[in-house]
Parts: structure tokens; sequence; C-alpha cells
């Protein structure tokens, strides 16, 4: 796979440097120069999950891996099901958070990982990450116990619910949590200045995990062809998929899927009320707002990363903007839509609602439609019991999780506290 800087067009570099490094020159994201069609789809969607990834991501990567690493590697990432669940008449949900951190970053943070202690090759190496979330655990998990790996995680003390910090600190062994006497900013200029300290940097072999790496992306394609895989036959060609977005690098896979062969009439990307991208559809001005705080905070994004990969496939034409639907739902909206949702016998958390209102607004009478449900409902457990007078069941990981005690330590809001501490430990 080729790809290049998209902020400059002059930097060219391969799959593995492209994973290896992360963000190009002028934090410009890498993108592929061209995206060769699959032959024969129907073949294709008659495979196996695993088997058919596999023969997605060895399309993508091209023969810079042997097709039976590639397998290899999907085989360990992809070990948990996808789930299309029928909801209404042609209202199809993609349940994408049956992995060990119970939401979609699963799939792209467990590849992203084959493919790091793939390319390190026992070199040693330190994954540093801040988190305000879900993707700490969704890293932690993918990387724990593989060799030659240690992982960092910083999070604000206090700041992101006992599930999720549990998820994440309750691990050992590998992976190093501490909890940061501050925000998540503070956390990630944290990061940021392990980046620049090129002693941390060369003893530690530092490397990010961040979400514009392509490894998370082009893993993220195989699910969009297990939902068309997993419809009815007959409504394949009309399916119109809704994702929610924040940083889109969902909708962006879904695109990469269409772009290769994926059969999809529609994609629609809905935001909550960081809704940067539904204005700049409608006016043809990025104009970002300061980020909004909502109930769906995995999307409280209003610069989101990977959007000049999605405009470059509409510029190019290789989807075409009449296809792409991008709206927005308030708080308000988020909260009667759930509810509305809880009527058809379905629990679905904030971020899912919202796809599924996106969907309703554009879906054509007698197409199939598909929203994604990105987290399981017990991980915004609070949200969903106040706002749908419902006791949730806590799924096996969390309820686990939750059980055993946090490791993480605590430490002051200061760079050269963590610096002593990881140099002292890691190095
Ligand atoms: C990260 C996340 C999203 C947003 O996905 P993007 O790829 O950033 O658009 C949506 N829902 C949940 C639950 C998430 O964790």
């Amino acid at each position: 796979m080729q790809l290049h800087n998209l902020k400059d067009d002059t930097q060219k570099v391969s799959f593995v440097e492209a994973v290896k490094t992360g963000l190009g020159r002028n934090q410009g994201v890498f993108f592929p120069e061209s995206l060769a069609p699959m032959a024969d789809i129907d073949a294709l969607l008659d495979m196996d999950f695993v088997s058919r990834s596999s023969a997605i991501l060895s399309h993508l990567i091209g023969d810079e891996l042997p097709a039976d690493t590639v397998a290899q590697m999907v085989q360990n990432a992809f070990n948990f099901p996808v789930k299309l669940v029928q909801v209404e008449d042609n209202v199809y949900c993609l349940e994408l958070f049956h992995g060990p951190t119970l939401a979609f970053k699963d799939f792209g943070g467990r590849f992203m990982a084959e493919c790091l202690a793939q390319f390190s090759q026992g070199e040693k190496t330190t994954i540093l990450t801040a988190t305000s979330g879900d993707t700490g655990a969704a890293v932690a998990h993918a990387f724990y116990n593989k060799p030659n790996i240690d992982v960092v995680i910083l999070y604000p003390k206090g700041k992101i619910s006992l599930a999720q910090q549990k998820l994440f600190t309750t691990l050992g062994n590998n992976i190093h949590c501490y909890a940061v006497e501050g925000s998540f900013d503070d956390c990630q200029s944290m990061v940021k200045n392990a980046f620049l300290d090129d002693e941390v940097k060369t003893r530690l072999g530092l490397n990010s995990a961040n979400s514009i790496n392509i490894s998370r992306l082009v893993a993220q394609v195989c699910y969009y062809f297990e939902a068309i895989a997993q419809l009815p036959k007959e409504k394949r060609a009309t399916a119109h998929v809704s994702v929610p977005s924040g940083n889109f690098g969902n909708v962006c896979a879904a695109m990469i899927g269409a772009v290769i062969g994926l059969p999809v009439a529609k994609l629609s990307a809905t935001t909550n009320q960081n809704d940067t991208v539904p204005r700049f559809i409608a006016d043809k001005n990025w104009a970002p707002n300061a980020t909004i705080e909502s109930l769906s905070n995995a999307m409280d994004v209003s610069k989101p990363n990977n959007w000049p990969r999605v405009q470059t496939m509409l510029d190019n034409n290789w989807f075409s903007y009449d296809n792409f639907y991008s709206t927005s739902v308030d708080e308000n909206d988020t909260q009667a839509v759930m509810k509305a949702i809880q009527k058809t016998g379905y629990i679905a958390e904030p971020h899912t609602a919202i796809a599924y209102q996106g969907l309703k607004a554009d879906l054509t009478p007698g197409s199939a439609g598909i929203f994604l449900a990105t987290a399981h409902p017990a991980k915004f457990k609070e949200s969903v019991e106040d706002i749908l007078d419902i006791e949730l069941d806590m799924p096996k990981p969390l309820a686990d999780a939750l059980a055993k005690p946090c490791l993480a330590q605590d430490i002051d809001n200061d760079y050269d506290a963590l610096r002593e501490i990881i140099l002292a430990k890691l190095s």
C-alpha cells in the first residue's frame, strides 16, 4: 500500500512506515494514493468473517506482508463476533461491542497492536497514550502480555467513569497506568512532552497508539463487509449505513469499503452537537466551534482528525457527495430517540441512538438501513439507566473488571515526575 501525506504530497510512505510513524509532516494524515476494487464481491460476502477479513486486509495492504501473516494477525485480533440484529422492518443494528472492552475500538486497537508487534520485531517498544475513557481500555487489552511491549496510560484522576477506569487499570503486567492530578488535556501535554524528549524516546522506544493510525482504519473496513454479508441477499443492493461520528475514522472506514466494492447505496455520518461536518456539508464553510460536552462523550470532537481522509474520497468522486449525508442530533433528541428505540424492544446507549436517528432521517422506504451500535449500553450505565428508567445487567468483562483492584499509581501533573518514574521502571 502506497500512502501519501494529505498535507504534503511529497511525503510518500509504505503501510509499515505509516503504521510506525502515525502522523506525517505538518500534522498531515496518511492516505492511500489509490484504492483498487476487489473482484467477485458475492464470493467474498459468502466467506466467514475471519477469512474474508484476511482477504480484505491483504488486498488493501498489498505485498508488504505475506497473506498468511495477515491471516494470523486477523485471527488474533478479531476473536469475538459481530452481530447484525433486526430492530424494525428494514432497520438493522450492527453490534460492534462484543469485544473485551465492549466498544468498536477493540477492532482497530487489536489490529494495530498486531501490526506494531509484528513490525517492531523484538525491539523494545513502549506505547504511551493519554485517554479520556474508551481508547485506554482498548489499547491496554490489545497489547496485554505482548512480548517486548510496555504500555503506559495516563488518565485524568476522577474524571472518567469507574467502569472505564477498571477496564484498564486492573490488568497489571506490561500495562502501567498513572492517574494524573489534572485534566485530559494535561495528560495529553505530558504525552507530547515525552515525544519531544529524545532520551526518553530512544531509551524506551516510544510509539503512540493514537486514533489516526491507518492500521485502525483498514481493520474497521472488515466489519462493514460482515454487516452486508449478514443482510438478506435481496436487500444488499439498497443498503444505507449510518455511523455515529466524532473523529470520523469509523465512517472513513465505511467509505473505503464502498470504494473497494462494498455494496452501500448511502452513507450517513451523524454527530452530536459538535456539528462541524454537518455544517460544512450544508454550506462548504469549515468553522469548528468550541467543543461541547454531551451524553455521547466519545463524539465530543469539533475538529475531526479523519475528516481530510473522508473529504479526499468525496472530492475525488470515489464516493459521491449525493450519497453522503451528515446531520446532527442534540441532547434532547438523543434522549427522545433512546426512548423511542426502547419501545421497539431494543436498548441503545447515546452514541447508538444518534446513529439510529441519522438513519431514520434519510432512509428511503424499501431500502435496508443499518445503524451502528458502537458501545454496549452498560458502558454508559448511568445515563442509560437514568433516561430509560431501567436496571442493566453488567456484562461479564465489566463485572470481572469492577471486582478487581485498581493498580494505577497517582502522579502529579508534572512531566518530570512521569519521566523519572518511567525511565526507572522501563528503560
Ligand atoms: C470513538 C467512538 C465513536 C466515534 O467514532 P469516530 O471513529 O471517532 O468517528 C462513537 N461511539 C463510540 C462509543 C466511540 O467510542
